[in-house]
C-alpha cells in the first residue's frame, strides 16, 4: 500500500516553525504597539490571501486561472513569504496529500485523525516516510522554472531582506510583529484550518472512495480567504472559486475575479462540470 510508512521527526521543520513560534511567544507582548499590530494584521492578509490561497494554491498548484509570468511570479513571491516552504516542494506536498486522500485507505498523518496536539505535531515538526517511494505528480513548468528553483533554495532567506528593512524602519516592534509574530501565525493558522476543514463543517458532496472528505467550515472559511470551504475544494480541485453558496465568502475568489476584471486573470474555472472529481455525488 502507498499509504504505509511512518511519522518522523524532522530536525530542519522543527528549528524553523518551532524557533520562529518561539521568538513569537516571548516577543509579541513586550514589542507591541498599535502601528507594529496593524503592521502584522496587514502583512499576513496580503501574503496569505494574494500569495498563499491565490498565488500558491490556485495558481501554482491547481491551474485554476493564468495570469501574465510577472504577476504569477509576484504572487508566488508572496506566498513564499507566509515561510510555508518553496513553490516546488509546496506543489509536490499538495499533490501527495490529494492523491494519499483520494486514496480508499489514507494514513492518519494525511488524514488529520488525531487529537490536534499530535497533528500539530506531525505537520510543523515531523515529516512523513513512505515505506514505499511515492513519487507524487511534479508540474514539469514549476520544475524547470529558474524563479521558482531560487525561490526553492531559498524561501526561508526570503524573510531576511523584510526583517532588516522592518528593523531599520519601525524597530524591534516591527521586526517581531512582521517577521515572527506574522510567520508564526500564518504557518500555525494554516495547520489549524487544515485540522478543522478535514473534520468539522457541514458537507453539500460526497467523494465516493476517498478515505477523506473535506467539510465547508463556516468559523474558518471567511476567515482563511475562502480555504476552509474545503468540502467544496475536495470536489471542485481545479475551481479558483471555493464559495459556492452566497453565505460562503470567499475573499481568495474576489481577488481573482478582480485580476479578471482588469484582463490580468484568463482562463479561470468555475464550479461544474469540467473541473469536478468523477467520484463526487451531490448530498442534498
Ligand atoms: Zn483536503
Ligand atoms: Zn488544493
Amino acid at each position: 500500500m502507498s499509504m504505509d510508512g511512518q511519522v518522523r521527526w524532522d530536525v530542519g521543520k522543527s528549528l524553523w516553525f518551532g524557533g520562529i513560534t518561539l521568538v513569537a511567544l516571548v516577543g509579541a507582548v513586550p514589542t507591541f504597539t498599535p502601528s507594529a499590530f496593524v503592521l502584522f494584521a496587514v502583512s499576513s492578509a496580503l501574503t496569505l490571501c494574494m500569495g498563499h490561497s491565490v498565488g500558491l494554491h490556485r495558481g501554482l498548484i491547481h491551474r485554476a486561472y493564468r495570469v501574465p509570468r510577472w504577476l504569477e511570479y509576484t504572487l508566488t513571491y508572496l506566498g513564499v513569504l507566509v515561510g510555508l516552504g518553496g513553490p516546488r516542494g509546496l506543489v509536490r506536498l499538495h499533490d501527495t496529500r490529494d492523491f494519499q486522500q483520494n486514496q480508499p485507505r489514507c494514513h492518519d498523518y494525511f488524514a488529520h485523525r488525531q487529537p490536534a496536539w499530535r497533528d500539530y505535531y506531525w505537520n510543523l515538526h515531523c515529516r512523513f516516510d513512505f515505506a514505499r517511494p511515492f513519487t507524487p505528480r511534479v508540474d514539469e513548468r514549476v520544475e524547470a522554472d529558474a524563479f521558482y528553483g531560487w525561490l526553492e533554495r531559498t524561501w526561508k532567506w526570503q524573510q531576511v531582506p523584510w526583517a532588516v528593512l522592518l528593523w531599520m524602519v519601525g524597530g524591534l516592534p516591527w521586526l517581531v510583529w512582521g517577521v515572527f509574530v506574522r510567520v508564526a501565525v500564518s504557518t500555525t493558522g494554516h495547520w489549524l484550518v487544515g485540522y478543522v476543514a478535514h473534520r468539522h463543517g457541514y458537507r453539500d458532496w460526497h467523494n465516493e472512495g476517498a478515505a477523506v472528505q473535506g467539510f465547508n467550515n463556516l468559523l474558518f472559511g471567511a476567515l482563511s480567504m475562502g480555504e476552509g470551504w474545503h468540502n467544496n475544494h475536495h470536489t471542485f480541485p481545479r475551481s479558483a472559486r471555493l464559495g459556492l453558496h452566497w453565505w460562503e465568502v470567499d475573499v481568495g475568489w474576489c481577488f481573482i475575479a478582480l485580476l479578471r476584471t482588469l484582463g490580468l486573470a484568463t482562463q479561470v474555472l468555475v464550479p461544474g462540470e469540467g473541473t469536478r472529481v468523477h467520484h463526487a455525488r451531490m448530498l442534498r
